[in-house]
């Protein structure tokens, strides 16, 4: 068993165990719910019985939306018709003792019921996580009839480090996939194949998948019907031929990137502690943080220490509502990209656009299938971390801005001060880029620019950081890597960068970059900018297409 069926079998067995606790829970709630009633009928002072009821609405209105997610969907059915009757009721301020007697059978029967048997509903979850927990390069299928054009993007992709493979025919990629599947697939429209198009044939396949594969279609026909056909068996992306190659590698890593970040961290508030357990297991299982808050007034504490990307509220809790904590959580500006979704029993229409108004972004109703939780969250986290990252972010490579990198190169100057282990700084400006965009314009500059930095961001470590520091100017801070080390690394971006051929409007190209490496002990974050800075200047004055280490 693999690291994630042992993580799945152990949410199977915490959720079975939640699932008897709940019916514990049913056992000794049940009988108190069928005494209330009896109780109700027994009261003789309106306003007494008045109140009595609204309780029991309230009480049936919580059972009505739990239940169902813990598999008892039966009992969660009767709840709900019970507590609109009792709703009914306390609307016309009328209780009629027939239908009083009605509401004391039907609860004696639900709480006589002898062995609360749950329905058997395994959660499968579908998790959208493809590439999570991976180690290694992402594999690639290529499926092309034109050999010449397949064998481009085969060999670009592996410059960038992906490990791809080009298939001319269906036939031999489906061979290939029995093998093993790949992270993503890139699939030509036309095979030259009067009988299937390559759409036909990606429909199909993703319909025998269990998870959606990330896929990116390539076409000559660049028509909106195609576009429409493709964006139905979820294509990521949509090229035109001749395609640039350099543009549907950064489709690829957007794909990617969004899979494969930080698990989204999402916090939960709701009072009731099994239905919110049975939520934290779900979403965990979908590779999620998830922490609980029971008691809304600890939920600011919760964020403070957390920073949740997306806040989980329960409508109806004691002491304080959802809606009135969405609007308090609205006051305090830090927090205003964090989106709010309501988990409620409520399933009057007009009673959630009332709340959604006043603060909250969406609504997802009590009983909550586990595959609906996941979605709704999955795609609030994500939509809330992209916009996040578009603000902290260069909107052109996603790197670290200025400020930001000079940053961190005090902070891993400071590191290897401390640790004696040195860092290297480095400095890469890309060489004639005036001529780039001079010649075939400054949208395909901008795709340089790109394509560099996606290439320093698969070439680089983990711990490495990497910032835009000016127009096609680049800045690197590498820890625990001397000079020489840093040099030969670089050395060889540079080489995979010039052997990347770029689509030009008249014909493809090639850019080369030069690049400063400064490493010491001794000197500050500042100096060591320097240092590179100047290092990298002897390296365009040498010739440019270099790496040169500074003179310490
Ligand atoms: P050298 O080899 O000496 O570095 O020559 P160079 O032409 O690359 O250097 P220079 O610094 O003179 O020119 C950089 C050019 O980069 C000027 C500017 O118009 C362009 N540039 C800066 N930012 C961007 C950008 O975001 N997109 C595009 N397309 N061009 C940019
Ligand atoms: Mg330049
Ligand atoms: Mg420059």
């Amino acid at each position: 068993m693999d690291k994630r069926q042992q993580q799945m079998a152990d949410l199977q067995a915490h959720l079975q165990q939640l699932g008897e606790q709940f019916s514990q829970r049913l056992r000794e709630e049940l009988p108190q719910l069928a005494d209330k009633a009896l109780q109700l009928q027994a009261c003789a002072d309106p306003s007494e019985q008045l109140q009595r009821l609204s309780e029991l609405r309230d009480q049936l209105h919580k059972l009505a939306g739990s239940a169902g997610t813990f598999g008892f969907s039966e009992l969660g059915a009767r709840a709900r018709l019970l507590e609109q009757q009792t709703q009914q009721w306390l609307s016309s301020l009328e209780l009629q003792r027939q239908g009083l007697q009605g509401l004391v059978n039907e609860l004696q029967q639900l709480a006589s019921v002898e062995q609360i048997s749950q329905a058997s509903v395994a959660p499968v979850l579908k998790t959208p996580s493809v590439g999570a927990n991976r180690d290694g390069a992402y594999r690639v299928y290529i499926l092309e009839d034109e050999l010449k054009v397949g064998e481009v993007i085969r060999l670009t992709l592996n410059t960038f480090g992906y490990q791809a493979s080009h298939f001319l025919t269906t036939a031999a990629l489906d061979e290939a996939l029995v093998e093993q599947l790949p992270d993503a697939l890139i699939i030509d429209v036309n095979l030259g194949d009067s009988r299937q198009t390559g759409l036909d044939y990606a429909a199909a396949l993703q319909q025998r998948l269990e998870h959606l594969l990330p896929l990116l279609v390539l076409t000559t026909q660049n028509d909106f019907y195609t576009q429409l056909q493709a964006a139905r068996i979820g294509a990521m992306g949509f090229f035109s031929k001749p395609v640039d190659v350099a543009k549907l590698e950064n489709r690829l890593e957007r794909c990617f990137n969004q899979q494969s970040g930080e698990p989204y961290r999402v916090l939960i508030v709701d009072d009731d502690r099994e239905l919110s357990s049975r939520y934290r297991l779900v979403l965990s299982g979908a590779n999620m943080l998830v922490e609980v808050v029971n008691d809304p007034l600890q939920l600011f504490d919760a964020m403070a220490r957390f920073h949740p990307e997306v806040l989980v509220l329960d409508v109806n809790m004691p002491g304080c509502s959802g809606p009135e904590l969405a609007q308090v959580v609205r006051f305090n500006d830090d927090w205003l990209r964090v989106p709010i979704i309501y988990l409620s029993a409520e399933t009057d229409i007009a009673l959630q656009m009332s709340v959604l108004i006043r603060a909250g972004d969406d609504f997802v109703t009590k009983p909550i299938s586990d595959n609906s939780l996941i979605a709704t969250v999955f795609a609030r986290a994500q939509r809330a971390r992209l916009l996040s990252n578009a603000l902290s972010r260069d909107s052109l490579t996603g790197l670290l801005k200025h400020a930001d990198i000079k940053e961190q190169v005090a902070i891993e100057q400071e590191r290897a001060l401390r640790s004696g282990k040195p860092a290297s700084v480095v400095m890469l400006d890309i060489d004639h880029f005036k001529k780039v965009n001079d010649t075939h314009g400054h949208a395909v500059g901008d795709n340089v620019i790109r394509a560099l930095a996606n290439l320093l961001r698969q070439r680089l470590r983990r711990v490495d950081s990497l910032g835009r520091y000016g127009g096609e100017e680049f800045m690197a801070v590498l820890p625990d890597c001397n000079g020489e080390q840093a040099v030969s690394i670089l050395d060889e971006i540079r080489q995979q960068f010039s052997s990347i051929s770029f689509a030009g409007e008249q014909s493809d190209f090639h850019v080369s970059l030069s690049a400063g490496v400064a490493s010491s002990h001794e000197r500050t974050a500042d100096e060591l900018m320097e240092m590179a800075d100047r290092a990298l200047y002897a390296a365009k004055n040498n010739g440019r297409n270099q790496v040169r280490l500074a003179d310490d």
